[in-house]
């Protein structure tokens, strides 16, 4: 299959050599002519398989051949959960535009609003954006939705997890009713499809991968060890690895920093990826990674949603997610654009339960190993691992590990 024979017009197709690709991904050949028919879509598709050019490259043929000369309404509405997701997409969308009459903007929160309300009043066809400074910057007048063709959400399950759903009901709202909705998803749980129930007509379901498994290409690994060696685990995993490039996982914002920290005092250039972070200190680290000045990027489950980093090959969960779909998020960063990856968890007694809800959730086991020198010791703490909604049941622990805190109480009261 070439991108030629999908329908995409020469300037498209010029773009996309320019870019290097040569075929379309599964997810890319499925939407594409489908979008062109101005259909409605239902896609689940994680990051890494290409999702974004499969709705920018249709999306941007069916502006530049229906323009209107005169004058330069938002016309397609691209909403993304983050900054960084946003700013990536918007990249996207100038690379494929780049031999079209389109102009793009992108906007989200932490940053000026002057300067995104100026170049949306001289006029764009495509705005990228995140929800809440969207919302703010309509409330203000800078901007009309009431001309948008094509509304696209990218992420949609995100979305929903960082509590999006009012706002996005509110911009349904201020865009015309008759329009083109494409709805792109990495899991399709029942809130998802609520969502696109109530959005899309007649949507095609499409999906690039089965639900909620991991790329074949990335090999998971879990080594089991004890929550006060993980940070030497590390620094030896890529030491004696002699990684490059890593990307490690934490659940909190504090433990993102703190790792960061001790990796730097250890001799290894990191920084720190999260929500408390300025935008232009997320910025600053996530190129510094990209150009491969920084060895190691810390990052949180919000903060590194969506990131594009080609060819990644290595991952680390320093800490489980409790949100077993959260770890097939994190994997997606490795072994992307037909490149292997390596995922490895570290697992402390805590986390044993995380390991077999992400387990149930993958339908497959992970190969559990033990470093010498860190075999682990520890027995169950009280009171964890922090039970979420979503996964009451999967958390449970087993009567054995019970046993084991009741006894570690008995033993702490005496
Ligand atoms: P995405 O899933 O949209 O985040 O894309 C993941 C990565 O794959 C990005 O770095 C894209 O530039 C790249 N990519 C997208 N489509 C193709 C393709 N057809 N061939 C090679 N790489 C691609």
């Amino acid at each position: 299959m070439s991108f030629t024979s999908l329908g995409l017009i020469p300037a498209l197709l010029k773009a996309v050599q320019e870019q290097g690709y040569t075929t379309p991904s599964p997810i890319q050949e499925k939407t594409i002519p489908i979008i062109l028919e101005r259909k409605d879509v239902l896609a689940s598709a994680q990051t890494g398989t290409g999702k974004t050019a499969g709705f920018t490259l249709p999306m941007l043929q069916i502006l530049s051949q229906t323009q209107k000369k005169k004058y330069r309404p938002i016309r397609a509405l691209i909403l993304t959960p983050t900054r960084e997701l946003a700013a990536q997409v918007h990249n996207n969308v100038k690379e494929y535009s780049a031999f079209l009459n389109l102009r793009s903007t992108v906007i989200f929160g932490g940053v000026n609003a002057k300067p995104q309300i100026s170049t949306i009043r001289q006029g764009i066809d495509v705005l990228v954006a995140t929800p809440g400074r969207l919302l703010d910057l309509e409330n203000q007048r800078a901007l009309s939705l009431s001309r948008v063709e094509i509304l696209v959400l990218d992420e949609a399950d995100r979305m929903l997890d960082m509590g999006f759903l009012r706002d996005i009901k509110k911009i349904i709202s201020l865009v015309p009713s008759k329009r083109q909705n494409l709805l792109f998803s990495a899991t399709f749980s029942k809130e998802i499809k609520q969502l696109a129930q109530g959005i899309l007509h007649n949507p095609i379901l499409i999906e690039a991968e089965p639900e909620n498994t991991t790329a074949e290409r990335v090999n998971q690994k879990v080594y089991r060890v004890d929550k006060e060696d993980k940070i030497k685990v590390v620094i030896q995993l890529i030491s004696e690895g002699d990684w490059k490039q890593v990307l490690i996982f934490t659940r909190t914002k504090h433990r993102a920093n703190k790792l960061s920290e001790k990796l730097v005092k250890a001799g290894i250039s990191s920084a720190a990826i999260h929500g408390n972070k300025s935008q232009g200190a997320r910025t600053k680290a996530l190129s510094g990674f990209k150009a491969q000045k920084i060895r190691v990027l810390v990052a949180t489950d919000i903060a590194a949603r969506g990131l594009d980093i080609p060819l990644l090959p290595h991952v680390i969960n320093f800490e489980l997610p409790n949100i077993p779909e959260d770890y097939v998020h994190r994997i997606g960063r490795t072994g992307r654009a037909g490149a292997s990856g390596e995922a490895i968890s570290l697992v402390d007694v805590d986390e044993i339960e995380y390991i077999k809800a992400i387990e149930k959730l993958l339908k497959e086991s992970i190969p559990s190993e033990i470093i010498e020198g860190f075999e682990p010791t520890n027995k169950p703490t009280q009171g964890e691992p922090k039970s979420n909604n979503r996964n009451r049941n999967q958390q449970r622990k087993p009567r054995s590990q019970d046993k084991n805190n009741r006894q570690n109480r008995n033993r702490r009261r005496r």
